[in-house]
């Protein structure tokens, strides 16, 4: 088919939930993806943060060919080999825990609020069931992770949303002794760097702060890594870099290589309220998807991934950061490693069109900023690449 044939069946048959640009991409290999027309494009959102190997990854493609012809699919009624390895490698890199799969972030939070409620329920019975969140978070669009996303848009014309929702500033100490309560709070839920949201780091010592709190009120603290986990920011998981560790842990975007999955881990005080019966999944603890993430979890660990993104990270903001300095427009460059942010006084649709006819794929998260987050694995000439196409939109705006 060609490109104008398939949006003109896009449009027929397609739920307009999406605008899309006017390309089909077909294929794609390292940092690199291919339209239908052959044009070549350096992809620096990774497919909003899931392809941190890359495309075309040989070891990712043998291990789907593998577990897909041996056992592609059997329920999570039967014990597997992939799913027990997959838990293994990510406690043993982790906190002791044990871990739930599923099969997108989404449901990896809904989990989260369903275990850290069942077990705030019998600590404190039913009134100790409200759910912290923070503004400019996203955790996702299914009815709860909706609710718990504190931004207005998400929730227009869905409503009511799922109720014991408590929405707070991110970043601001203050309203947390007021919020967390023993008698009311079951879990706090946040990003350790917000990405949708405007791609916001939360501070050490507001990271810090929740944990006590959480810790004196008997609250669960959940962290949602599904797009800052992994390698993202420069740590297998972005809490390690603050010396601290959630009791309830969210994965899922770049877990399995591009396959759907989510993930969560929990600590063994939440796991222990867990019976047989409570919560499940048709698909969760899939063979393949599982089978496949353990190629990737070992390959990050294997080839020090983490080290490499943080070295990556700190020479793509630099270069970004040389940007702004020439670019009035744009306002600050933030983030970790390479989950980037790029602020502009303005909004960036027309930038992030402009870069793709140039050949460079990048996003957005919120109306004003430009975000990057592309494979873990890019190398200096990739980061110049991005960097010229970049500049020279600016310079053209
Ligand atoms: C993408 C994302 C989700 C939702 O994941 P889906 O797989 O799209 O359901 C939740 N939380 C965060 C932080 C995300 O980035």
């Amino acid at each position: 088919m060609t490109t104008e044939e398939i949006i003109a069946l896009e449009e027929q048959y397609i739920a307009p939930t999406y605008v899309r640009p006017p390309v089909v991409f077909d294929r794609g290999s390292g940092a690199y993806v291919y339209d239908l027309e052959g044009r070549r494009y350096l992809d620096f959102l990774g497919g909003i943060a899931v392809n941190s190997l890359g495309h075309g990854v040989p070891e990712i493609i043998g291990a789907v060919a593998q577990q897909a012809a041996k056992l592609m699919h059997i329920s999570n009624l039967y014990h597997t080999e992939p799913h027990v390895k997959l838990a293994k490698l990510l406690v043993e890199n982790a906190f002791p825990a044990r871990v739930f799969f599923c099969n997108s972030g989404s449901e990896s939070i809904e989990a989260a609020l369903k275990f850290t409620r069942r077990w705030a329920s019998e600590a404190g019975g039913d009134t100790k069931h409200e759910i912290v969140t923070f503004e400019n978070a996203f955790h996702g669009r299914t009815y709860g992770a909706v609710s718990a996303t504190a931004q207005p848009k998400y929730h227009e014309g869905f409503k009511p949303m799922l109720p014991g929702m408590v929405y707070l500033p991110l970043n601001e100490i203050e309203p947390l002794e007021e919020a967390i309560s023993a008698e009311r709070t079951a879990a706090v839920m946040v990003e350790p760097v917000q990405g949708e949201g405007g791609v916001n780091p939360a501070h050490v010592e507001f990271l810090r702060h929740l944990r006590r709190l959480c810790d004196e009120r008997k609250v669960a603290l959940i962290f949602d890594e599904i797009q800052c986990g992994l390698c993202r920011t420069g740590k297998l998981f972005a809490y390690q870099h603050h010396g601290i560790e959630p009791d309830v842990m969210t994965l899922a975007k770049p877990l399995a290589g591009g396959l759907p999955i989510g993930a969560v881990m929990m600590k063994s005080h939440i796991a222990e309220v867990l019976k047989p019966g409570m919560h499940g999944s048709t698909f969760g603890a899939n063979p393949v998807a599982c089978h496949v993430a353990h190629a990737v979890v070992s390959k990050m660990i294997d080839e020090g991934l983490a080290d490499r993104t943080l070295e990556m990270g700190g020479k793509l903001t630099a270069g970004l950061n040389a940007l702004a300095e020439t670019h009035t427009d744009i306002k600050e460059v933030r983030g970790a490693g390479l989950l980037i942010g790029v602020e502009f006084e303005d909004k960036v649709g027309d930038v992030v069109s402009a870069c793709r006819d140039e050949g460079l794929i990048v996003g957005t998260a919120g109306d004003n900023v430009l975000r990057c987050a592309p494979p873990l694995v890019i190398e200096q000439r990739h980061v110049d690449e991005a960097l010229g196409i970049l500049g020279g939109v600016l310079d053209a705006r």
